[in-house]
């Protein structure tokens, strides 16, 4: 097998290249898969029109964010530091929404209501939110829209569910009714409701999520003109595991629009919000197999890039593929895709003093070993799966490691840095 898998025109040997040009561990995004992603969400059945925006918490990097926002898709972002990042790297400003968890006082204030000023969208996601804007929205002529809290969800995991009553995403339903006098009192006119019920939702809750949704936009808000429904389309990164169907997902969307339409005679417009759908399997993080060792229980293999380059199995059990690549690039030895050639089975470690430092975990946390062919020291093993919520979320700098870098395969086939290796004085260089 020269490619890795059947969905990337990576192979064998531009990973080896890829790492003899920027040392390992390092990512590597592939720009024809995002692209692919992205024109297959902007395509997503709608009743009236749909925006599509990418969760850029997913993945940050300004190249990605480029790519994704020149394929058309605009941003949620979930912080003013995320906003500013997206407007730094080209977005254009009325393109990007902001949906966080932030009260913002003070300067951070001050730069929301410039950049509200300036056409940035802004959902509120409470009370206290709500009441900070209320001096300046109704006089420039500012709609805001609204996250409601719909008191069910759904996730791939517990700390993946943001819309049961276990989380506190958006203002709940049960302040809606003083949400809408406070509005009224600020002569404010919510324009938006969102709802994102969770990361790798149920398809079934996604779609009962809609039919709430509508209902409550029905009941409370008569000026909404648009209807956000999240993001948390599954991907699936292992054999057998299944994506969210886009296309079904929106047929039902659709459908659900027009008999809302033809109940109140009101045409919206629809949001989606994936990250993980849009990057999850263009990213893979490239690393090098230094070690072997064994217990009375299991084989391990050390790798040089874990949990400070992808926490996901640590956070949640999640499971990535491991292909091992020969340290010359002339072949793919094993992965989960290619069964046949499983000879061994191990645990895959990192190197950080941490016994939860290991890409196959279970849910409980528990170490799992995988089957592979066996490797030597010096092949690549290279972790797919890990292009969202990886480079974004890890903890990189665990164990004083430093940030790795991200490469992108474009288009052309060629291999971009596009962003350095951290070094260990940038690290250091805040320290007083
Ligand atoms: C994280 C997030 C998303 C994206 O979730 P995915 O599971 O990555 O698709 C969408 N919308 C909001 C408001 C989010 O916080």
């Amino acid at each position: 097998m020269k490619g890795l898998n059947n969905f990337s025109a990576l192979s064998a040997g531009e990973i080896t290249g890829a790492a003899e040009s920027y040392g390992t561990p390092l990512y590597v995004y592939d720009e024809r898969h995002i692209r692919q992603r992205c024109g297959e969400c902007l395509a997503i059945p709608n009743a009236y029109g749909v925006t599509v925006r990418f969760a850029m918490k997913a993945n940050s990097n300004r190249t990605i964010l480029k790519t994704i926002s020149d394929a058309g898709l605009h941003i949620d972002a979930s912080s003013l530091n995320e906003a500013i990042r997206a407007n730094l790297a080209g977005v254009p400003i009325e393109n990007i929404m902001l949906t966080t968890q932030e009260v913002h006082t003070g300067s951070a204030r001050v730069k929301l209501e410039q950049m509200l000023k300036a056409g940035m969208k802004y959902n509120v996601c409470s009370l206290l939110q709500l009441e900070l804007i209320c001096d300046f929205a109704a006089l420039a002529g500012i709609s805001p829209g609204i996250r409601i809290h719909p008191g069910i969800g759904s996730g791939e995991s517990a700390t993946r569910n943001t819309g049961d009553d276990y989380s506190c995403f958006g203002v709940h339903l049960s302040d809606v009714a003083e949400a809408n006098e406070l509005a009224a009192a600020g002569g404010i006119k919510f324009r938006h409701v969102h709802v994102h019920i969770g990361s790798g939702a149920d398809s079934i809750k996604w779609q009962e999520n809609i039919d709430l949704e509508l209902d409550i936009i029905e009941k409370h808000f008569p000026d909404a003109l648009s209807a956000g429904f999240g993001g948390g389309l599954k991907e699936a990164r292992m054999p057998g595991e299944v994506a969210a169907d886009v296309i079904s997902l929106g047929s039902y969307a659709k459908e659900r629009l027009e008999s809302f339409y033809s109940r109140t005679g009101r045409k919206l417009h629809m949001e989606i919000e994936p990250g993980t759908y849009i990057v999850a399997n263009s990213g893979y993080t490239v690393t090098r197999v230094i070690d072997k060792k064994r217990t009375s229980r299991s084989n391990f293999i050390i790798i040089d890039g874990g949990m400070e380059t992808n926490s996901r199995p640590l956070l949640y059990g999640s499971r990535h593929p491991v292909y091992l690549v020969a340290e010359d690039g002339s072949q793919v030895r094993s992965s989960e895709f290619a069964p046949m050639s499983h000879t061994y089975e191990a645990v895959v470690a990192g190197k950080c003093c941490e016994s939860g430092d290991c890409q196959t975990l279970d849910t409980e946390g528990h170490t799992t070993t995988r089957a592979m062919a066996e490797p030597e020291i010096g092949d690549l093993a290279v972790i797919g799966g890990t292009g969202a919520y990886c480079s974004s979320m890890s903890p990189y700098n665990y164990n004083s490691h430093t940030q790795i870098p991200e490469v992108l395969f474009t288009d052309a086939g060629e291999l971009k840095l596009i962003r350095k290796r951290q070094t260990l004085e940038q690290m250091l260089e805040n320290e007083v």
